[in-house]
């Protein structure tokens, strides 16, 4: 997606298709965080050795499970942690996205600065970094919601307790089953407070259970044994009922469907008694605001 000129290197992008690009590139190609739409080309960089993936810790484990990168070519970096190259320095800031997401600072030894969010969304990771980010020379921002501010919703915090309210009422968990929407990687604020309310873990795929087992500690909340009461699927799935058998329609019609996504706010045609609430893992519309303000860069790219 973007080449830092102050690196020398690619952000989320592994190009090694294109030779051409490639040969600018030093060794280190920097990955924000596990989304497929930043992992495009990834599994190429397995053919040469020299190749080495700089990211989270959690990142490597997402990346083992799903494109079979081995940990050792990953150089892991950490948020609050910096990487000295010898012509520039790394800085790693929580992005407060998804499981193991960072943005990075990329400073050189002669004083110039850039910034590549990834994906984020706005928190105090960032508002305590504020003297590392601010005055970049180039600021790359994750653009999600365009500036359209009808994308104006509310914190995840708040989200989350309208939707835990909503599961416990009358009638619902433990009566219902309970199927909320995510992609493969995300929403894990949301769903581990669901399963430390209920007290159960969230059945879902064995590739996602293994993927957060490896993540461990407070992330290891799925099981794919089945029997909680609670489910996490695909929002094809979830909302539209798309891909699985008559029985499991019944269940899922019978069930207290969940979509929780920024672009509910949107939708001009939402799903049949499906719950929508607007709970990102992006900016909202004034948290953009916010972090351009507070980087106040000389140039803004949009990604
Ligand atoms: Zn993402």
């Amino acid at each position: 997606m973007v080449f830092s000129h102050i690196a020398e290197s690619y952000f989320d992008e592994f190009p090694f298709r294109r030779k051409d690009s490639r040969r600018k590139s030093s060794q280190y190609f920097f990955l924000s965080h596990a989304h497929s739409d930043h992992l495009s080309g990834i599994k190429y960089s397995l053919s040469d050795p020299d190749v080495i993936i700089v990211c989270s810790d959690e990142t490597s484990s997402v990346i083992r499970f799903l494109c079979n990168i081995p940990k050792e070519k990953c150089l892991i970096v950490n948020p609050n942690q910096s990487l000295d190259f010898d012509d520039f320095i790394v800085h790693a800031i929580d992005a407060n996205h998804c499981v193991g997401s960072l943005m990075y600072v990329i400073e050189s030894k002669t004083g110039l600065k850039e910034i590549y969010t990834g994906d984020f969304r706005m928190g105090d990771s960032m508002r305590k970094e504020r003297d590392l980010l601010q005055g970049a020379d180039q600021l790359w921002l994750d653009n999600t919601y365009g500036a359209d501010s009808r994308f104006d919703f509310p914190s995840r915090e708040e989200m989350i307790s309208q939707i835990v309210t909503l599961i416990l009422s009358s009638g619902n968990f433990p009566e219902r089953d309970i199927w909320i929407a995510s992609y493969q990687i995300g929403k894990e604020l949301l769903l581990r407070t669901v399963s430390q309310a209920l007290k159960v873990k969230i059945t879902a795929s064995e590739l996602k259970e293994r993927i957060y087992k490896e993540i461990g500690g407070e992330w290891d909340i799925f099981t794919s044994e089945g029997g909680t009461g609670v489910y996490v699927d695909s929002r094809r799935v979830v909302e539209n009922l798309h891909g699985i058998s008559e029985d499991n329609k019944i269940k899922l019609i019978e069930a207290l469907r969940i979509s929780p996504t920024g672009w509910s706010l949107k939708l001009r045609k939402k799903a049949f008694n499906v719950h929508f609430f607007p709970y990102s893992d992006h900016c909202s519309y004034s948290e953009i605001q916010e972090f351009i303000n507070l980087a106040r860069a000389k140039r803004i790219n949009y990604l």
